[in-house]
């Protein structure tokens, strides 16, 4: 190491001793490599660690299960037929809405296609979806999936918005638009999880309710990774998980928002028990009886063990505060971002945009050459216990994540990716 790197390292821990989140990474396990040291882990874009408090949560279901059986619904210390509103009010901080327009269950494809069956209501004059062009498989399967259950054809339903150069600008969008006249519904992501562009989810929204044009949004990179307002913006309905940023554990149980204008409106939706009101639920009637607000789109009494590290993880970001944690994390993403150009200059290319406006934690970094020595430099990292993720057919994700990612673990990483070059 030369003194230059030194001064880095030196520059990456005085910001981490000034950091006032810094104690919130010793709330978390940590992987460790075979010298026992904590990895390098830069992947909590795809799965986050796991909080330490997630372990006695559940075990605390897991007792009351063994101790009252039945009689938890009602008895748990936290009684479970109500467990999931634990949730919304921490999901509404994160996204920017009102209690009642969030809710906790299910998965993300399940909500997905659950809220495009209210809010994908094609005619012959409008029923084409419009998605971007790089639109994570999922989202793009379940949005063939809904033209082809309404008699559709999938591929000229699809309309695509491609990115630019830049990244996704806003003022190619009324062109598109105005070309699609067709257009039944806009989805699209508020972060994309392949290059980590922060779409500009305000504006997008105000151009499709101009042309009155349902919105939906997959949160899915965007929850706890930026500040959002959805409700003040005028959003239709979004869905997102919270195995990723929210790091709620692998599988865990997901999120849905629906606009309040929406809640008493006569959109088409499946229903099930839970969606009944709470105060008539057990009465069993044959009318089925909406709960208030969001809270109608829920199908089944949600799985307890697996909302309890959801609520976890939301105690943490509220702690933190998600304002705070954005500070950090243009500051933790920016360090990353002047050690690569520092300490591997052109050898790696940024594919996200450079503005903090346009991205969150995530820098998406194209290694120049081949994928052959892009995949080798990747296998480098693995092998030197950084964890972060590889895209064919060239791209490394990175994810500093604000809430347990420090400033040295972003110097670590510049350091160790740089031996991968050389060594490739
Ligand atoms: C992570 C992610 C998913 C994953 O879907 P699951 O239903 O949770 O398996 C879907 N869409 C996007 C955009 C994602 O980032």
């Amino acid at each position: 190491m030369t003194t230059m790197e030194h001064d880095a390292l030196a520059q990456a821990q005085a910001l981490d001793a000034a950091d006032p989140l810094a104690t919130f990474r010793d709330r978390f396990a940590w992987p460790r490599g075979r010298d026992g040291r904590r990895k390098v882990y830069l992947c909590g874009n795809s799965l986050g660690l796991q909080p330490l408090a997630a372990g006695e949560r559940v075990n605390e279901v897991l007792r009351d299960w063994a101790t009252m059986g039945v009689e938890g619904h009602f008895r748990a210390e936290r009684p479970w037929v109500p467990y999931h509103e634990a949730a919304a009010p921490l999901l509404a901080e994160l996204i920017g809405c009102a209690e009642d327009e969030v809710v906790a269950m299910n998965t993300l494809t399940i909500n997905l296609n659950l809220l495009m069956l209210s809010f994908y209501r094609p005619t012959d004059a409008r029923w084409k979806i419009l998605i971007e062009a790089d639109a994570f498989p999922s989202d793009r399967y379940a949005v063939q999936s809904q033209l082809d259950w309404h008699g559709r054809d999938v591929e000229s339903g699809i309309v695509e918005w491609t990115r630019g150069d830049g990244g996704y600008a806003v003022d190619a969008l009324p062109a598109l638009l105005d070309a699609n006249p067709e257009i039944a519904l806009i989805l699209l992501p508020g972060v994309q999880y392949l290059t980590g562009d922060v779409l500009d989810m305000p504006a997008i929204t105000t151009l499709a309710r101009e042309r009155q044009i349902p919105i939906g949004l997959d949160l899915a990179h965007a929850i706890g990774n930026v500040p959002m307002r959805v409700s003040d913006w005028g959003v239709d309905f979004a869905v997102f998980c919270t195995y990723k940023y929210l790091n709620a554990g692998p599988g865990a149980v997901a999120g849905a928002y629906v606009a309040r204008q929406h809640h008493t409106s006569d959109l088409p939706r499946l229903h099930g028990w839970w969606g009944n009101d709470a105060s008539t639920r057990f009465e069993m009637r044959d009318d089925f009886d909406p709960a208030p607000g969001v809270d109608a789109w829920q199908q089944s009494n949600p799985p307890v063990l697996g909302l309890a590290p959801v609520v976890v993880g939301l105690e943490l970001f509220h702690e933190a505060g998600i304002e705070r944690l954005r500070d950090k994390s243009i500051a933790l993403t920016g360090y990353l971002e002047q050690r690569l150009a520092a300490r591997c200059g052109d050898r790696v290319r940024v594919v996200t945009p450079a503005a903090p406006e346009q991205r969150g934690c995530q820098l998406s970094l194209a290694v120049n050459g081949s994928t052959q020595s892009g995949r080798s430099v990747f296998e480098h990292l693995d092998a030197h216990d950084v964890v972060c993720d590889w895209r064919e057919p060239n791209v490394i994700r990175v994810a500093p994540a604000p809430l347990y990612n420090s400033f040295e673990d972003c110097w670590h990483f510049v350091e160790r990716l740089h031996e991968a070059l050389e060594a490739s």
